[in-house]
């Protein structure tokens, strides 16, 4: 991949990723620390060159294996959700790795960033990706992210990217106290919520937020 198509041209321009941040802003994305990385990493280098084009849109897109990119706005929302009324995060475990967008927004706003996939050539299209920009704090496993990662725990953040009916268990023990998740839960074809979920000293404290549509949480490895 040379330097040109990195930056992009056209369609996948500095200046279609410019606009995609002010749509992001008209939408109510308001953390500028989240602006600020998508707007400077080029997204058409996590989809197949036939959909580049399309990469600045606000969909979700076909990345293989019955899968999608999230949409722009929903990257963004849960980032910025994440990251609220913190100054910095350590370590954040990702949940559903995919093409390694959102992994790749991640990783340029906390210090570490461990991330599981099921789906093994998904996860080296993300490994890929990202060593293409050249982010070294992403740790990558393939698994069913339903375990969590126990020997990394306790996470600051989770951030899940596919929808399970209920919050896996091993996720909840492995949240640090003052930690936050984000997760999509629901089941398919019904409606979903994003949840943020708080760990305090001895509870956790559970809300569910916008309507969503995620693909679904499986278990096992594919
Ligand atoms: N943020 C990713 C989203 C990809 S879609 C992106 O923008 O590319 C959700 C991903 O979650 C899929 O790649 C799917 O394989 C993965 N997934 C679903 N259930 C999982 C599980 N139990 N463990 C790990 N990954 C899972």
């Amino acid at each position: 991949m040379t330097l040109r198509h990195l930056q992009g041209s056209g369609m996948t321009s500095q200046r279609t990723r410019d606009r995609m941040t002010k749509r992001l802003i008209e939408q109510g994305i308001t953390d500028n620390r989240v602006l600020n990385v998508i707007q400077k990493t080029p997204r058409h280098i996590f989809v197949d060159e036939a959909l580049a084009s399309r990469a600045y849109e606000d969909t979700a897109l076909p990345i293989g294996y019955n899968q999608t990119i999230s949409q722009p706005y929903i990257v963004a929302r849960m980032t910025e959700l994440l990251l609220e009324n913190k100054e910095s995060l350590g370590k954040v475990l990702e949940i559903g790795t995919g093409c390694g967008y959102q992994t790749a927004i991640l990783a340029q706003l906390v210090d570490e960033v461990y991330s599981v996939e099921r789906i093994l050539p998904l996860q080296k299209k993300a490994i890929a990706h990202t060593e293409l920009l050249k982010l070294k704090n992403i740790r990558y496993s393939y698994n069913d992210g339903g375990w969590g990662w126990e020997d990394i725990a306790p996470f600051d953040g989770i951030l899940v990217a596919a929808a399970p009916n209920e919050i896996p268990e091993a996720l909840l023990q492995q949240l640090a106290i003052g930690g936050v998740m984000i997760i999509p839960v629901g089941e398919q074809g019904s409606e979903q919520f994003l949840h943020r979920v708080t760990r305090t000293e001895n509870t956790f404290q559970i809300e569910a937020l916008d309507s969503v549509i995620f693909v679904p949480f499986l278990a096992g490895k594919e």
